[in-house]
């Protein structure tokens, strides 16, 4: 059997020299063992930090200013280390809603604190992001927690505020390095690496030293940033064998050109099958609106859910694979991380086009 083309929302695609070469280190990864019997203490996995390190703060530009640290967890878990590390008494964690990523934030943070929400998309069914003007964020505001990209509506941020008036924080799970951004303007971001950056199992942050250092030190040391910062990401063992290959996901990145380049091919990719839904509105009816549509996950209807049904099935004969919208909304969602080659966004294009003739 061949492979498929993969348009699962997380874990999601990889990028086929990745894994061609993951596998042939598999056994020996040139020290004699395989990774994943490698002590997380020894020089060589060592070695695999510091590079994936280096690889991810040369190709996304991370300033000094900020750590890089690799979790456990899950972005899950960030909705809880963020208001447990930075919501103290007398302050407001405020939430920018945009989808159920943001709902499951926000509920992490009523059970530690005060909390605000500063906008919602939620009585349009979460299909925009809300304009940055019309956020109401509260003065003594812990910080502004946002999320990039709403993978199971389909919607994105075009661009960042500049300034909200508090430290801004950011769940990137969905589209961390899908375009060339500017970390120096967040004081949080965080992303599972099972999208953008590699397998499940390890968690992305990328904190502002200085706020760390202001963060509560009345939690569990194991949730606190600022011990795995002290520690170097392996104050406990770390998922040695996700995090060796993050770094060759990031390597490939570099190899691909870069953010820059990614980002333009993601815009293409995406835009092959928006134009296809706008120029064929009776019959693809896309969620998202115009300002707000994802290049990582296009979430679309078709006039029935007889004929929803029908497209999944068929398009996984077709060897298409993971359209079937998340089980909270329904449709159809696809999934068009970096990873994904445009081959298999044109193969997508081409089942469209033919199930709206037969259909
Ligand atoms: N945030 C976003 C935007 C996501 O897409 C997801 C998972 N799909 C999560 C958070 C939760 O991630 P995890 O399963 O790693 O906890």
């Amino acid at each position: 059997m061949g492979r498929y083309h993969n348009f699962s929302a997380g874990p999601a695609a990889l990028p086929l020299p990745v894994l061609e070469e993951a596998n042939r280190e598999l056994l020996d990864f040139g020290h004699g063992a395989s990774i994943l019997e490698t002590s997380h203490r020894s020089a060589e996995f060592t070695g695999v930090l510091d590079e994936a390190n280096d690889s991810l703060r040369a190709l996304a530009s991370i300033p000094e200013t900020h750590d890089i640290l690799w979790l456990q967890g899950g972005a899950s878990m960030q909705f809880a280390m963020v208001p447990l590390n930075f919501l103290k008494l007398g302050q407001v964690g405020t939430y920018v809603m945009t989808g159920t990523w943001s709902d499951k934030a926000l509920v992490e943070g009523n059970l530690v604190g005060e909390t605000a929400v500063a906008a919602s998309s939620k009585e349009t069914g979460y299909d925009h992001i809300p304009a940055v003007e019309t956020w109401d964020v509260p003065e003594n505001a812990a910080f502004v927690h946002t999320t990039s990209n709403n993978t199971i509506f389909g919607t994105q941020f075009a661009e960042f505020p500049a300034d909200v008036g508090a430290p801004l924080v950011c769940d990137m799970s969905s589209d961390i390095l899908c375009r060339p951004t500017d970390f120096s303007a967040f004081d949080l971001v965080y992303a599972g690496a099972q999208k953008n950056l590699g397998p499940s199992g390890v968690t992305l942050a990328i904190v502002r030293k200085s706020w760390m250092e202001e963060s509560r030190t009345d939690i569990s040391k194991f949730l606190r940033y600022a011990t795995h910062s002290e520690k170097g990401s392996t104050y406990n063992t770390p998922p040695v064998y996700p995090i060796y290959l993050v770094g060759k996901v990031l390597k490939w990145l570099a190899a691909e050109g870069g953010l820059e380049a990614m980002h333009v091919q993601n815009q293409a990719k995406a835009k092959r099958v928006y134009d296809l839904i706008d120029e064929n509105s009776g019959f693809f009816k896309g969620h998202a609106r115009e300002g707000s549509r994802s290049i990582m996950n296009i979430t679309f209807n078709l006039p029935s859910p007889e004929l929803e049904a029908k497209f999944v099935a068929e398009a996984q004969s077709a060897g298409l694979v993971g359209l079937k919208g998340h089980r909270s909304v329904g449709g159809i969602r696809a999934s068009i991380y970096n990873a994904v080659p445009p081959e298999s966004v044109e193969a997508l294009a081409a089942f469209m086009e033919r199930f709206l003739l037969e259909n």
